[in-house]
């Protein structure tokens, strides 16, 4: 294919359906979409469920949850159609077969009837001669007619490809020159039969049949690309162009293990991590813009992604960052769109109110990490937690001090007529006063009493949620506790 004539892009997102959507697998479908907005391309949602044991419809619809949740669509899938499907492999089998037998009339494929037991002791052997393991080739050369006849008897056989021993070389769109001799490779398993393609022959065919131009996947399958290869070359296909991403790595930059990332997608969503934020937050996983910013909405990713900007090392993983990126999209987040966001993270009697909501998320919003920790910030809105009068103390000012000043405080906002309540007219009152009383001798018991939290949002901003009426009951039940 010449440069003149290109390829339409036509990308695949090709999840198997084995455990609930992964991060990982989030973020290769993130880099597939991106790549193909990018290019005007097309996206094909593919599921690779030929691992009839491990793969569940349950898993299935999860995943596509998750990646609707994220904000992706595709052109063609199972739940849209389209003009290559069927696009669940387990719904391919007749044309995997018609591949398979291609093979066999060429043969370049033969039927090896060895078992588990005996291909470990010819792996061991070649280890322990210092040899790299491969298939030794015990069934290559038995005759075909007799190795079928002997399948059709119900012998188990697995179907192995003849691997050329030839030197393989592809450019890889992010590592550049890939060599790798095919002679250390050794003859490879495709299909556990006629009826059961392994993933690596199955998808070679797909990718074919569905005019795939670029596969974009992770690092951990850039073994089977030469494989692959190999496969396309005996099957005539087209040539697809690769991209291998970047591992993701532990914090630390070690591997991976299970205890960092073998969450899935939904913990991150009912943790109440926005879409958007994950979205920003997966693509930095790898990538990043020429310029020097972090906060890119999709539309900004989808204009600047360039496949030739993803880095080769690892991409480590940083929850802490994950988490900037969510403040940083919840502070931006309209408070009414971040109140239909909230509704499954908080008592269903709360949106009773959403005049009252809205305000309390205007005031909480800059302290929110996430989702599920706007409850925790708001419960004091709904009702004043019960707390001990040391709550009160401002460093060492006795309690008789701080009675004092919570009169005083009580005095002056009570005269402040309903109509003007609110947070302006309570700073030009209050302000003045601490310029006398002093700072913290003032706003600390006024804070305290009006939240019943060591931490909390401002005492004008909780006054003006709280109104005047539950403002002046809050700082006289404060007091109550230095008179009772
Ligand atoms: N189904 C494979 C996976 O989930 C992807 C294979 C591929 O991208 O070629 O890892």
């Amino acid at each position: 294919m010449t440069d003149s004539v290109k390829k339409p892009v036509r990308v695949r997102m090709a999840p198997s359906p084995t455990g609930p959507l992964h991060l990982g697998t989030a973020r290769t479908t993130l880099f597939n979409w991106l790549f193909a907005k990018s290019h005007n391309g097309k996206i094909i949602l593919r599921i690779e469920d030929t691992d009839f044991e491990r793969s569940k419809k349950e898993y299935e619809e999860d995943i596509i949850n998750g990646l609707k949740w994220l904000g992706f669509d595709w052109d063609e899938g199972p739940d849209v159609g389209g003009q290559y499907g069927p696009y669940r492999q387990n719904e391919r089998l007749d044309i995997y077969e018609k591949y398979l037998n291609k093979f066999f009339d060429e043969e370049k494929v033969y039927y090896c009837f060895c078992s588990k037991e005996q291909l470990e002791e010819d792996r061991q052997a070649m280890l322990s001669q210092g040899m790299a393991p491969k298939y030794g080739g015990r069934c290559r050369n038995l005759d075909p007619k007799e190795a079928k006849k002997r399948v059709e008897n119900g012998e188990h056989a697995a179907i192995r490809f003849k691997v050329p021993p030839i030197e393989v070389e592809f450019t890889d769109i992010i590592r550049g020159k890939v060599s790798v001799n095919a002679e250390l490779i050794g003859d490879i398993v495709i299909a556990r039969n006629l009826r059961s393609p392994l993933f690596m022959f199955a998808g070679v065919v797909d990718d074919f049949e569905m005019k795939i131009s670029h596969v974009i996947r992770g690092e951990d399958h850039i073994t089977n690309t030469p494989k692959q290869i190999l496969l396309q070359r005996a099957l005539e296909f087209d040539e697809v162009k690769y991209a291998h991403l970047p591992l993701i790595l532990a914090p630390d930059r070690s591997k991976l293990s299970k205890r960092h990332l073998e969450t899935s997608l939904n913990d991150y969503r009912n943790e109440g991590f926005l879409p958007e934020a994950l979205v920003n937050f997966l693509a930095f996983l790898g990538w990043h813009p020429t310029e020097d910013k972090e906060i890119m909405p999709v539309e900004e990713l989808i204009k600047e992604f360039d496949l030739r900007r993803v880095q080769k090392g690892g991409a480590a993983f940083n929850i802490v960052k994950l988490e900037w990126f969510n403040s940083q999209y919840i502070q931006k987040m309209d408070s009414k769109e971040l109140l239909s966001r909230l509704e499954s993270f908080i008592p269903k009697t709360w949106l009773e109110n959403p005049d009252l909501l809205i305000k309390i998320i205007d005031v909480e919003k800059s302290r929110m990490n996430s989702l599920a920790g706007f409850k925790n910030l708001a419960e004091p809105f709904f009702e004043l937690p019960f707390y001990d009068k040391k709550l009160l103390l401002w460093k060492d000012i006795s309690e008789k001090d701080t009675l004092r000043n919570l009169k005083m405080l009580s005095e002056e906002i009570l005269k402040i007529p309903e109509s003007d309540f609110g947070k302006k007219r309570l700073e030009q009152i209050i302000m003045p006063l601490t310029e006398v009383w002093g700072r913290g001798e003032l706003l600390w018991p006024l804070r305290a009493g009006l939240s019943g939290r060591e931490a909390s949002a401002g005492p004008f901003e909780l006054m003006d949620v709280l109104g005047k009426d539950e403002s002046l009951k809050r700082i006289k039940s404060a007091a109550d506790k230095f008179n009772a």
